[in-house]
């Protein structure tokens, strides 16, 4: 269902009136996890003051550790679901199993199953059945074809509308959190009528990169960005040091533009 050969033309998704896989870039941005009410609602204000349509923020935290922050669970979606009232803003949120899935239906625009649950079967089956766009993120060291067997699980049940996001893939490189593969873009393109989406905050891990990161992927044709922005970085409870601040997340806009324009 998801091969190019089953369906030529691209797969648009609409919600709320933006688009993702149009002609649009689609940019999603906020903050890594919703942390309290005014720093969601100050992301999300930095983050359409900047011209993304999209807020992100995590309520559900898949944390390497047990002893880091786990989220706000409930009380962070419907956050999520005040700031997109004042707003007009999008929303994205991870989902992390049905539980939270289920509940998540009733406060978000978009749900997000993470790498760690790329191949959560049961997750993806229940997605499936869902009527809400499924933002798809790339597993930690999936290839490309188990990534678009995952999207298949999701519509195999009958949801058509899956975003497949690369956020970087597991190699022996330390340096970086992840290793982007921008290849991935076209080639997925290629093979797939989905739109597909990149996240240079999770493939790098450091602050510095994510502008290049987020051009280049923007030059290799990708129907939109993920980019976690904080209010205020150096104090967020998770991923502050690939968070940008708002003014950061500003300038990567203007300079996306031309890039933009140009493909
Ligand atoms: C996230 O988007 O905050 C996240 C946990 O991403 P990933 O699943 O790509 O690590
Ligand atoms: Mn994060």
């Amino acid at each position: 269902l998801a091969s190019r050969e089953v369906k030529e033309e691209n797969t648009v998704i609409q919600v709320k009136g933006a688009t993702i896989g149009g002609k649009e870039l689609a940019v999603i941005a906020g903050p890594c996890a919703v942390e309290s009410r005014e720093q969601l609602i100050e992301a999300a204000w930095a983050a359409r003051e900047a011209g993304a349509r999209f807020l992100r923020g995590g309520a559900f935290k898949p944390r390497t550790s047990p002893y880091s922050f786990q989220g706000m669970e409930e009380q962070g979606l419907k956050l999520l679901a005040e700031a997109s009232e004042l707003t007009g803003m999008v929303t994205v949120s991870e989902v992390i199993d049905e539980e939270s899935l289920a509940m998540a239906l009733d406060y978000i625009d978009i749900l997000q199953i993470g790498t760690r649950n790329m191949q959560n079967f049961r997750l993806l089956k229940a997605a499936g059945k869902s009527d809400k766009p499924i933002l798809l993120k790339r597993g930690l060291s999936a290839t490309v074809e188990e990534w678009l067997m995952a999207a298949e699980y999701v519509m195999s049940e009958g949801n058509q509308n899956v975003i497949l996001c690369e956020r970087g893939i597991r190699t022996f490189e330390s340096y970086t959190r992840n290793t982007l593969d921008l290849s991935a873009v076209p080639l997925v393109q290629g093979l797939s009528h989905l739109p597909v989406v990149v996240d240079p905050s999770h493939a790098t891990g450091k602050r510095d990169l994510v502008l290049p990161m987020a051009m280049a992927a923007v030059a290799a044709g990708a129907s939109g960005l993920l980019v976690e922005m904080h209010p205020d970085p150096s104090r967020a409870l998770c991923d502050g040091p690939q968070s940008l601040s708002p003014r950061e997340f500003a300038q990567l806009m203007e300079k996306i533009r031309p890039v933009a324009a140009a493909v």
